[in-house]
């Protein structure tokens, strides 16, 4: 081998090392890359949200939000994880993905005759003389079924 060929020897093993190297930065600036961020945390404040399912995104927070439902135990947001503080939760079925701060969680069967609107939501219309009707008073009455169960918060029961 001639003295030019083990120059271009060594220059080919210089610049395999020098690559080497480089590749080797490169992989491990790549790994080294955040991770995608979680999706956006959007603060509802003060909205109208009765008689829909909202859209939501996990970790979304309801703030002074009406969520009122027509019918008891209806679910909305199914398979989101959100705060809900001091909304109307008005016949909102509570599950365990729900963080409650107040609000009313009030259960309610109400009548179509008091609530004609309501059947636009999907409320049955009532016949004449239906269980609510107060043969005493002569008056159409909601009834009250109770308050919903609040689950626990979701960090309480340790579930991520
Ligand atoms: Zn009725």
């Amino acid at each position: 081998m001639t003295v030019e060929g083990i120059k271009t020897e060594i220059q080919k093993l210089a610049f395999a090392a020098v690559d080497s190297v480089y590749r080797y930065v490169i992989g491990v600036r790549a790994s080294l890359k955040p991770k995608p961020p979680a999706p956006p945390k959007w603060l509802h404040k003060g909205r109208m949200y009765a008689f829909t399912d909202p859209k939501c995104n996990d970790g979304d927070v309801f703030e002074n939000c009406n969520l009122m439902q027509v019918l008891p135990d209806t679910e909305i947001m199914v398979g989101k994880k959100m705060t809900l503080k001091n909304c109307q939760l008005t016949n909102v079925k509570l599950v365990s993905g729900m963080t409650i701060e107040g609000g009313n969680t009030c259960k309610w069967d109400f009548c179509s005759h008091n609530h004609e609107v309501f059947t636009k939501f999907g409320l049955p219309v009532c016949k004449e003389f239906c269980r609510h009707w107060n043969d005493e008073d002569k008056v159409y009455e909601d009834i009250l079924l109770g308050q919903s169960p609040i689950p626990k918060a979701v960090a309480e029961i340790g579930v991520n």
